[in-house]
C-alpha cells in the first residue's frame, strides 16, 4: 500500500473511533426528523412526496390547508407508503386543529436543526456554544430569491447589520488554536452574490460586475474596518464565471488589494474547478496578497444534471461521485502546493476527503494551524468534535434565516443526507466499513458512463423497440418510440462562456459591417431582382438599415407559381430519405453560422442575445425533427393482416404550400412551415414578414447551400396585402401554411374556402394565430417562481411572443404578497438595446406596433388602474415602457384583446373556479399556465384550461420542438402542432392501396408490414 494511502487509512480510523467515543445519531436531532429520514431512505417516492410537503408548508397559511395538502401527497398511502403515514394523515384528518400545527412544529424543527437562527440576535447564542466547544464560525443569509434590486438592496442591508452585531457580540472572542489566528479572523461572513443583484445575466459578466461591485465595496469596506472575513459563496454554474470574475476584479482595486480576508469557494465536481484554481492562484500571486479558497464538492449536483439534461448539453459536472472526490483530493495538493497564496478550507463531511487533506498537509509539512476544516450546522456533530480533539482548526457554516426562506435550503440539505452516493448516509445509517469508505476514490471511477438518466433510457427504449439508433444515439428513426424520446434537441448556446460571448461581439461586429445589402428574391433556382428595394431598420435605432429586401409584384408572384407548379412533378417522386437529408444538410449550415443568424435578428427585430440564439435553435430542430419524422412517415404501412388482402396506407404531398410567416421569431417559423413543406415533397413559396425580410433571405440562402433543387423553395418578399393576397387566392396554390395576426388568418382561412376556375385541390389551410395568455396563480403557489416565470413569460422580446403572458390570474388570498414583489422585479428589468448583452427588454417591431401599442396602454388607463410603468427608456427607438394593470375586469379591452407588447392585465379572482372561467373566458386558447403546489388543483388546472400548451409551474413560452409541440385551436390557431409527430400530415394526403392477393384460392400466410415498392422511384437500399 502507498505511504499515503496507509497514513490516510490511519488518520481516517482515528476520525471514526472518536467519532464512536460521542456517539449520536446523523443528525442532532432524532424523533419524527430521524423517522422521516429513515422513510426517505427507504422509498424514493416517498422522498419526492415528503420534500415536497416540506417546500410548501410554511406558505400554507391554515390547519385545513396543511391537511388538504398532506392528503394530496400522501393520499394513495395503501399504494407504497409506509402504514405509519397513512395513520398520520388520518388522525390528522380526524383532527386538524391538533394535527396542522403540530406538523408545523415538526417540520420547523426540522428546518431549526439546519438553520442557525432566525435572526443575528438568535444565532448568538448558537455561536457561543459553539465558541464552548473551540468551533469557530461563518454566517451565511438565507433569502427568498431575490427578483427585484429593492429585495438586491435589503439584503445588503441585512448583511451590513450582521457584520456589525456579529462583531460587536464577539469582540473579545480569541482564536480558539491561538497561533496564525491573523489568517483566520473570528467574524466570517459568507455571501451569496445572487442575493446582491436581481438582473444578473450570465452573458452580462461586465453589467453584474458593476452592478454588484457598488453593493460590495461598501460591505468589504466595513469588514475592513471590523477586521472581518468575508467570503464568496459558490452557487449554480451559471454564476460561477461571473462570481470567480467579480473576486478578481473587486480584490484588484487598490482599496482592497492588500486586504488577505477575502475568500472564495472552488466546487471540486465541475471539470471547470482545476483550470479555475490555478487561475484564481496566479491571480492571486500577481495581486501579491494572501487570499482564501473554501473547497466543497458542490451542493447543486441535482440541479446541474437536471438542467443540462433539459438543454441536452453536457454537464459542467462529473457523473460520478468518486470522480468528484477524486477532483477534491487532486485540488487539496494543489491548495497545500501554493499555502504561500492561499489559505485554505476544507468544507466536507467525507472523513476519506478529511483525512487525506490532513495526511497531505503532513507530507508538505503544512502546520494544522494554517488551514481549516468546515462543516455545516447541524450535520456531522461527531465529525467536528473528533476533529477539534485531533488539534484542528473548524468552522461550522451557520445560515440563519426564517423558516419559509429556509426551505430551498433544507431541501438541498434532505436531499444530500439521504443521497445515495452520500458519504453521511452509508457511514451512518448503512454502516458501511471504516475500510470501505476510506479507499482511495480513484481506484473506484468506472471507465465510462454511457449517457445519464433519461437520454439513456430512452436510448434503450428506442434499441428495445426495433428502432434504428444513429451513432450519437438519437435522431435516427423509431418506428414505435415517442418522437420526442428518440429525438436530440440542438443545445442552445451557453452564454456563460467567455469565448461564446466573445463570438457573439464578433458576429455583431460582422453583420454590422454588411448593414446596407441588398437581397434578392429567389424563383425557379434564380435570382431575381425588382426596381423597388425595401428597407428593413433596427427597431431599437430606426435611422439604421440592416438591409433591403427586393419588393415582389404581382408578375413575380405569378413566375414563383409556375416555378413551384413546375418543379413539383419531380419533387413529389424524389425519395423521402433525399429530400429527409437536405434538411440534415440545412441544419448543420444553420448550425455552423448560428452566431451570424443570431446577430442578424437582434439587428433587424431587436431579440435579446439568448432570445435570438434560441430562434437559431428551433430552427435547427424544426429541419432534423422533420427529416426524422418524414423516415418515420415516408414507408407504406400495412393497415391490417389479413389473408388474401393487403392494403397498404402511405401519403402524398399536396401541392404547391404557400408559407407565409411572422416576424416575432423570423428564422424558426419560417423554416419550421417550409421545412414541413418540402420534406414532405411539397414545392414551396417562401414569403417573410416584411419587417422581417434579411432573416427570410439568409434562411434561403441557407437551402440554396444546401442544394435545394431549382424552383422547390422560392423566395418571395414583398407587401402582404399584394403577393399574399395573389398567392393565396391563386388556383394552383394547394396549401397555405401560415403563422401571423387573427385578422390576416381569418382572411386566409375564408378566402381559402373558396374553389376557383381550374383549382385542382381543396386548399388546405394551417393557420397558427394570436393568444391572449392567462397565468393562475393558486394561493400556496411559490413566489419566487411566479414572479420570475410570470416577468419572462409577460416581458421576455417585450411581450411579443405569441405565447407571451398577457394576463395574470391571482386568487385574492395571495393578491398584495405577488404584487408586493411583481412590481419592484418589473421595476429592476434591463431596458435597452438588446446589442448589449444581457438586456430582457427591447423596443417593439416598428413604428406601427408602437403606436397600436401606446393606444392600448392609454386604453388601460381608463379601463382600469395603472400599477405600473416604467419610466426611463432609451432616447431612440421604438421602445415601451412595460406596463402592468390591475383593478382588470375580464371583459375590458385590455383583458380580451391581444395587444402583443410589454403590457400585462392583473386579474384579481376569489377561488379558481372562477380563475378558470376568467382563464377560459377569451377567444383565444393558446398556452396558459399556472402556479400551485397542490397536487388536486394541478390535476384540475390540467385538464381544463383551454390552451393548447399547458404549462405548470414554469413559463408560458419558450416551448421546444419534438418536447413541447407547439399550437393552439379556437381563436388561436387549426389545431396543428408545429414541432410535433403529427404536424406532417397537415402537408399530406393520404391514400390507401389494396391488392387482392389471392389466386385461386391461394393466398400468401404473411405480409410485411411495410412494403417500398411502389414508392417511384424506389429508395436506395
Ligand atoms: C462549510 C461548507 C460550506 C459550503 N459551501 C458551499 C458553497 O458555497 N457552494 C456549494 O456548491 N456547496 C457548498 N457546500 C456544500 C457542499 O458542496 C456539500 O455539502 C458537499 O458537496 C457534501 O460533500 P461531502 O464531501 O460532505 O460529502 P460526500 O457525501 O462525500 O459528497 C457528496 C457530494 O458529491 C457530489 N456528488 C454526488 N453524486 C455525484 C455523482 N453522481 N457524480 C459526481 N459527483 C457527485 C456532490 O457534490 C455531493 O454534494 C458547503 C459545504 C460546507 C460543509
Amino acid at each position: 500500500m502507498a505511504p499515503l494511502q496507509r497514513e490516510i487509512e490511519q488518520r481516517g480510523r482515528r476520525i471514526f473511533e472518536l467519532v464512536d467515543k460521542y456517539p449520536e445519531s446523523l443528525f442532532s436531532k432524532a424523533g419524527f426528523y430521524q423517522r422521516l429520514m429513515t422513510l426517505s431512505m427507504r422509498d424514493e417516492r416517498f422522498k419526492t412526496q415528503l420534500f415536497r410537503f416540506v417546500a410548501v408548508l410554511p406558505s400554507l397559511r391554515r390547519s385545513s390547508e396543511i391537511i388538504q395538502h398532506l392528503e394530496q401527497y400522501f393520499s394513495d398511502t395503501n399504494n407504497g407508503f409506509h402504514a405509519l403515514v397513512g395513520t398520520g394523515v388520518r388522525l390528522a384528518r380526524l383532527f386538524p386543529w391538533i394535527s396542522a400545527p403540530v406538523l408545523r412544529w415538526n417540520v420547523s424543527e426540522t428546518a431549526r436543526q439546519f438553520i442557525a437562527g432566525r435572526n443575528p440576535d438568535d444565532v448568538i447564542a448558537t455561536l457561543r456554544k459553539r465558541r464552548a466547544q473551540k468551533i469557530g464560525f461563518t454566517v451565511d443569509v438565507l433569502g427568498e430569491a431575490v427578483v427585484s434590486e429593492a429585495e438586491a438592496d435589503e439584503y445588503a442591508a441585512r448583511y451590513a447589520d450582521l457584520l456589525d452585531k456579529l462583531t460587536r457580540e464577539t469582540k473579545n472572542w480569541a482564536d480558539p488554536l491561538g497561533i496564525n489566528a491573523e489568517l483566520f479572523p473570528v467574524v466570517n461572513l459568507s455571501v451569496k452574490i445572487s442575493a446582491l443583484y436581481s438582473q444578473m445575466n450570465p452573458a452580462a459578466p461586465a453589467d453584474a460586475i458593476a452592478h454588484l461591485g457598488t453593493k460590495l465595496r461598501p460591505l468589504l469596506r466595513r469588514a475592513r474596518e471590523l477586521g472581518a472575513f468575508i467570503n464568496f459563496d459558490m452557487e449554480s454554474y451559471t454564476l460561477k464565471n461571473t462570481t470567480l470574475e467579480l473576486f478578481k476584479t473587486v480584490f484588484s482595486e487598490e482599496e482592497f488589494k492588500d486586504w488577505p480576508h477575502a475568500g472564495i469557494v472552488i466546487q471540486a465536481y465541475l471539470r471547470d474547478a482545476d483550470r479555475d484554481l490555478r487561475d484564481l492562484i496566479d491571480w492571486g500571486r500577481a495581486r501579491g496578497t494572501r487570499f482564501a479558497v473554501r473547497l466543497v464538492k458542490g451542493a447543486y449536483w441535482d440541479y446541474e444534471t437536471t438542467k443540462s439534461r433539459q438543454n441536452e448539453s453536457n454537464p459542467p459536472v462529473f457523473l460520478q461521485k468518486p470522480e468528484s472526490d477524486a477532483n477534491f483530493e487532486a485540488l487539496t495538493r494543489v491548495l497545500f502546493e501554493n499555502e504561500s497564496i492561499v489559505a485554505a478550507a476544507f468544507a466536507s463531511h467525507n472523513v476519506r476527503s478529511i483525512a487525506h487533506a490532513q495526511a497531505v498537509a503532513d507530507e508538505l509539512g503544512i502546520d494544522p494551524s494554517r488551514f481549516e476544516f468546515q462543516l455545516l450546522y447541524g450535520m456531522a456533530g461527531p465529525i467536528k468534535r473528533a476533529l477539534v480533539e485531533m488539534g484542528y482548526r473548524v468552522r461550522e457554516y451557520c445560515p440563519i434565516g426564517k423558516l419559509l426562506p429556509g426551505m430551498a435550503y433544507l431541501v438541498r440539505r434532505l436531499l444530500e443526507n439521504t443521497s445515495n452516493e452520500g458519504f453521511l448516509r452509508a457511514r451512518f445509517a448503512e454502516n458501511v466499513p471504516a475500510k470501505e469508505l476510506l479507499r482511495d476514490p480513484r481506484e473506484l471511477i468506472r471507465p465510462a458512463v454511457a449517457g445519464i438518466g433519461s437520454s439513456a433510457a430512452a436510448l434503450a427504449k428506442a434499441g428495445d423497440l426495433g428502432g434504428v439508433i444513429s451513432s450519437d444515439g438519437k435522431n435516427a428513426t423509431s418506428l414505435r418510440a415517442p418522437p420526442g424520446d428518440i429525438f436530440k434537441n440542438a443545445p442552445l448556446v451557453s452564454f456563460i462562456y467567455k469565448d461564446n460571448q466573445d463570438k457573439m461581439q464578433s458576429a455583431l461586429r460582422e453583420v454590422r459591417k454588411r448593414f446596407g445589402e441588398k437581397h434578392p428574391l429567389y424563383i425557379g433556382g434564380e435570382k431575381v431582382w425588382t426596381d423597388n428595394l425595401t428597407p428593413s431598420v433596427s427597431p431599437a435605432e430606426p435611422s439604421e438599415i440592416v438591409g433591403y429586401g427586393t419588393e415582389a409584384g404581382i408578375p413575380e408572384a405569378e413566375r414563383a407559381v409556375k416555378a413551384a407548379r413546375a418543379a413539383f412533378e419531380t419533387w413529389r417522386w424524389t425519395p423521402f430519405e433525399e429530400r429527409a437529408r437536405l434538411l440534415d444538410r440545412a441544419a448543420d449550415i444553420l448550425e455552423r453560422r448560428r452566431y451570424e443568424l443570431s446577430a442578424v435578428e437582434v439587428f433587424e427585430v431587436a431579440k435579446a442575445w439568448s432570445e435570438a440564439d434560441a430562434d437559431i435553435r428551433e430552427a435547427i430542430d424544426f429541419c432534423r425533427f422533420y427529416a426524422q419524422q418524414m423516415r418515420r412517415l415516408g414507408r407504406p404501412k400495412l393497415t391490417q393482416q389479413v389473408p388474401g388482402e393487403e392494403s397498404y396506407h402511405h401519403y402524398w404531398p399536396r401541392g404547391v404550400a404557400f408559407v407565409i410567416a411572422p416576424w416575432n421569431f423570423p428564422i424558426a417559423i419560417l423554416c419550421g412551415m417550409a421545412a414541413a413543406a418540402v420534406v414532405t415533397g411539397n414545392t414551396v413559396i417562401m414569403k417573410p414578414s416584411e419587417q422581417s425580410i434579411i432573416c427570410g433571405a439568409m434562411l434561403m440562402q441557407i437551402f440554396e447551400e444546401a442544394g435545394v433543387p431549382a424552383g422547390v423553395l422560392n423566395f418571395l418578399s414583398g407587401h402582404g396585402s399584394v403577393i399574399g393576397a395573389y398567392v393565396v387566392d391563386h388556383k394552383d396554390v394547394d396549401l397555405i401554411a401560415f403563422t401571423g395576426s387573427r385578422e390576416v388568418g381569418l382572411k386566409i382561412w375564408e378566402s381559402a374556402g373558396i374553389t376557383r376556375p381550374g383549382q385542382r385541390e381543396l386548399k388546405r389551410v394551417i393557420c397558427e394565430m394570436g393568444g391572449k395568455n392567462a397565468m393562475i396563480v393558486d394561493a400556496d403557489a411559490d413566489l419566487d417562481e411566479t414572479i420570475m416565470y410570470s416577468i419572462y413569460s409577460a416581458f421576455g422580446f417585450q411581450g411579443q411572443k405569441c405565447s407571451a403572458l398577457s394576463r395574470l390570474i391571482l386568487l385574492e388570498e395571495n393578491y398584495d404578497r405577488v404584487m408586493e414583489r411583481l412590481i419592484p422585479a418589473t421595476a429592476s428589468l434591463r431596458v435597452g438595446n438588446p446589442e448589449q448583452p444581457g438586456i430582457m427588454v427591447g423596443p417593439v417591431i416598428d413604428e406601427p406596433a408602437y403606436r397600436r401599442i401606446l393606444e392600448y396602454i392609454e386604453i388601460g388607463k381608463k379601463e382600469a388602474t395603472l400599477a405600473y410603468q416604467a419610466k426611463e427608456l432609451p432616447p431612440h427607438g421604438y421602445f415601451i415602457p412595460p406596463t402592468i394593470f390591475s383593478d382588470v375586469k375580464p371583459d375590458m379591452r385590455i383583458a380580451r384583446e391581444e395587444i402583443f407588447g410589454p403590457v400585462l392585465s392583473v386579474l384579481k379572482v376569489r377561488d379558481l373556479d372562477e380563475a378558470l372561467e376568467v382563464a377560459n373566458g377569451t377567444d383565444y386558447a393558446l398556452t396558459g399556465g399556472f402556479f400551485s403546489r397542490s397536487p388536486d388543483n394541478i390535476e384540475r388546472v390540467k385538464a381544463r384550461l383551454e390552451a393548447g400548451n399547458v404549462y405548470i409551474n414554469r413559463s408560458c413560452t419558450g416551448a421546444i420542438v419534438g418536447r413541447h409541440p407547439f399550437g393552439g385551436f379556437k381563436m388561436s390557431g387549426s389545431g396543428t402542432k408545429a414541432g410535433g409527430e403529427d404536424y406532417l400530415l397537415h402537408f399530406l394526403v393520404p391514400r390507401v392501396v389494396t391488392e387482392n392477393t389471392t389466386r385461386h384460392g391461394f393466398a400468401p400466410e404473411q405480409t410485411p408490414e411495410y412494403r417500398d415498392e411502389f414508392l417511384w422511384p424506389k429508395p436506395e437500399p
